[in-house]
C-alpha cells in the first residue's frame, strides 16, 4: 500500500513552526504585515483571500485588506501597489489572481516591489530561482518540496517528470526539483506519447489542470506521485489531476486530494511572509 502524504499534517507543522518564529520576532519588536488586494467579487477568490487572512491571524501576522470594485481601473490598482511598496510597515503584497479582464496581470505583478513579492510571481523572483539566488519562491511548488522532504522521500538523483509548464506551478516546480538535484523533464499539451514518458518517472508531479487525467497507464510501479490539481468531479466531490483509485495501488507514495498539496500553498505563503523580513534586511 502506498504511503499517503499528509499535507494537512505537514502544513500544520509548518504553521506551528512559523507561529513560534513570529512570536520570537515580535518579542524583538518586529511585526510582519501582509497586504492582500482583491479586485472584484469572484467567489473562489473571496474564499482564498479569507483563508489567507485567517492563516495570518493564526500565525500572528498582521493582514491589511484592500477590496477594489470589479470596475476599478488598472491605474487605481497600480497606484495602490505603489503606495504599499513605499510603506515601510508593509512586508508582503499579494494581489489575488485572476484579475478582471481589463487588467494586464503581468503588468500588475511587475509593479510589486520584488522584495515584497510573497507570491513569488515577479520576473525577478523567477529569475533568482532559475540562477540559484535567494528570493521568494512560488508557494505551491515550494509546498511540494516540503511535502517530499518532510515525508523523507529522496529527490537527489531521481528522475522527475512535471506535467504542466505554467508560470505559477509547472516551471517553478521543475526548477525547484532541479535545485534538489533531480533529473527533470517537463511535459505539456504538445508532448508526444505522454504515458511512455511519465512511466520513466521516479517522481511524477501532475499540474495539468485536467480532472483524473493521470491514470494507472502513466505510472511506473513504485513511483512517488504528487497531485497538484484541484477540481470538482461530476458528483461535486473534490478530485485532482490523478485518478487516485487506479494509481494508488501502483505507487510507493501519493498525495490525496483534498489534503495533499492544497493546504501547503497557504502554509508556504506564510513562510514567505516570515522570510520577507530577512529579504528586506539585505
Ligand atoms: P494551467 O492551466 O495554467 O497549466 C496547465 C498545464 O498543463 C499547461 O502547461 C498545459 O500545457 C498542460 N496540459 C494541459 N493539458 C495537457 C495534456 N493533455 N497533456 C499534457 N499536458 C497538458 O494550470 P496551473 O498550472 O495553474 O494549475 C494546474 C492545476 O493545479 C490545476 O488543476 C489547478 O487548479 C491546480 N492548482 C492548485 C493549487 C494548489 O494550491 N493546490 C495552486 C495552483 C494551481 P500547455 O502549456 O501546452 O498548454
Amino acid at each position: 500500500m502506498a504511503q499517503i502524504i499528509d499535507g494537512k499534517a505537514i502544513s500544520s507543522q509548518i504553521k506551528e513552526e512559523l507561529k513560534t518564529k513570529v512570536g520570537a520576532l515580535k518579542a524583538q519588536g518586529v511585526e510582519i504585515t501582509l497586504a492582500v488586494i482583491l479586485v472584484g467579487e469572484d467567489p473562489a477568490s473571496q474564499v482564498y483571500v479569507r483563508n489567507k487572512k485567517k492563516a495570518c491571524e493564526y500565525i500572528g501576522i498582521r493582514s491589511l485588506s484592500y477590496e477594489l470594485e470589479e470596475t476599478a481601473t488598472e491605474r487605481q490598482l497600480l497606484e495602490l501597489i505603489e503606495q504599499l511598496n513605499r510603506r515601510e510597515d508593509v512586508n508582503g503584497i499579494l494581489v489575488q489572481l485572476p484579475l478582471p479582464k481589463h487588467m494586464e496581470e503581468q503588468k500588475v505583478i511587475r509593479a510589486i516591489d520584488p522584495k515584497k513579492d510573497v507570491d513569488g510571481f515577479h520576473p525577478q523572483s523567477v529569475g533568482a530561482l532559475s540562477i540559484g539566488l535567494p528570493g521568494f519562491v512560488s508557494c505551491t511548488p515550494a509546498g511540494v518540496i516540503q511535502l517530499l522532504k518532510r515525508s523523507a522521500i529522496p529527490i537527489e538523483g531521481k528522475r522527475c517528470v512535471v506535467v504542466g509548464r505554467s508560470n505559477i506551478v509547472g516551471k517553478p516546480m521543475a526548477l525547484l526539483m532541479l535545485r534538489e538535484n533531480a533529473t527533470v523533464t517537463i511535459a505539456h499539451s504538445k508532448t508526444a506519447d505522454l504515458p511512455s514518458l511519465t512511466r520513466q518517472a521516479d517522481i511524477l508531479i501532475a499540474a495539468v489542470g485536467k480532472p483524473k487525467m493521470i491514470t494507472a497507464e502513466y505510472i511506473k510501479e513504485g513511483a512517488v506521485v504528487i497531485d497538484v490539481g484541484i477540481h470538482r468531479d461530476a458528483a461535486n466531490k473534490l478530485c485532482g489531476d490523478v485518478d487516485f483509485a487506479s494509481v494508488e495501488p501502483l505507487c510507493s507514495a501519493i498525495t490525496p486530494v483534498p489534503g495533499g498539496v492544497g493546504p501547503m500553498t497557504i502554509a508556504m505563503l506564510m513562510y514567505n511572509c516570515v522570510e520577507s523580513v530577512k529579504i528586506q534586511e539585505k
